[in-house]
């Protein structure tokens, strides 16, 4: 199996396979792996002629310097679990001097509004270094496709927004939440939750099917009263925010309209901060 730590390297290897017009599929990940990333890889083996996993903790994209100290590496057991699945996907695991060469700043970034809300109003810059690290990493991989995960809902559609905005080349294709048993949306974080609390937070996706059930029949109002009375019941989760948006505009909704609407939730427990969403028609 390749694991590449430096761009040029990667970059060197790939040439051959784009100019004999081999499809390229990409997943970025920031490791710590676990099925839901696995099934991002495993979608793309199957639609590419080759598959790029880079594995990169990007800094930019930290509001929080705990959560980016925190923030599990685990290299050598990542590329185990990749082996496992194809040994003939690419590793890319650079060093952050390598991605940056020693400016490790955002370029800013107009994402015609997808990036004010939710995660990017809580989370000041997010997008702009998910946006700056992406645009570096299509540019290094070239890919055909790239996979992202429903998980990051919001991160989805501003990819989409992207390579709108820049003409990149580049299909992306979201994929479904992968879960633990307990319906918990599959997380790196999770690996933060003691035993108890990770039981305890399967309430999350409870509280999201029950709100998707309400959705159904009564007002938004009405759904989002729901979810604040759940959470202030049990007060060991601390919601950050719950809204339910349109799915292409990502703006939080009043009133239903003939759309698509998704419930986004992101909740504290203890430390760990965790976000899910669902679809609600
Ligand atoms: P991360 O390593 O957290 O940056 O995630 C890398 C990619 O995997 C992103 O596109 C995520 O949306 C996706 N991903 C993370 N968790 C899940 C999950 N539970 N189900 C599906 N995709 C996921």
């Amino acid at each position: 199996m390749l694991i590449f730590s430096k761009k040029a390297d990667l970059k060197a290897h790939l040439q051959h396979h784009i100019q004999a017009g081999t499809t390229i599929g990409f997943v970025p990940t920031m490791g710590a792996l676990h099925s839901g990333h696995l099934s991002l890889m495993q979608q793309s083996v199957a639609q590419n002629g080759i598959t790029v996993v880079s594995i990169f903790v990007n800094p930019t994209q930290f509001n929080n310097p705990e959560d980016l100290e925190k923030y599990p590496r685990t290299l050598e057991a990542d590329a185990e679990k990749i082996q496992g699945l194809n040994r003939d996907i690419i590793i890319f695991a650079p060093t952050v001097d390598d991605m940056y060469e020693g400016h490790t700043i955002s370029q800013h970034y107009n994402f015609d509004g997808l990036e004010n809300q939710m995660e990017g109003a809580h989370r000041p810059g997010h997008f702009d270094g998910v946006g700056t690290v992406v645009k570096k990493l299509f540019e290094i991989v070239q890919p055909t496709r790239a996979y992202f995960g429903e998980k990051d809902f919001q991160q989805l559609q501003i990819v989409k927004k992207l390579v709108e905005k820049e003409n990149m080349p580049i299909q992306i294709i979201g994929c479904p939440i992968s879960r633990e048993e307990s319906g918990l949306a599959m997380s790196s974080r999770n690996e933060r939750l003691s035993a108890e609390e990770r039981h305890g937070a399967a309430f999350i996706y409870q509280v999201l099917q029950e709100a998707r059930t309400r959705f159904a029949q009564e007002s938004i109002d009405s759904v989002k009263s729901y979810v604040a009375q759940e959470f202030k019941a049990h007060p060991e989760f601390v919601p950050e925010y719950f809204e339910i948006a349109d799915e292409d505009t990502l703006i939080p909704a009043t009133l239903k309209e003939n759309r698509k609407y998704r419930a986004f939730i992101a909740v504290f427990l203890g430390n760990v901060r965790l976000i899910d969403n669902i679809s609600l028609n």
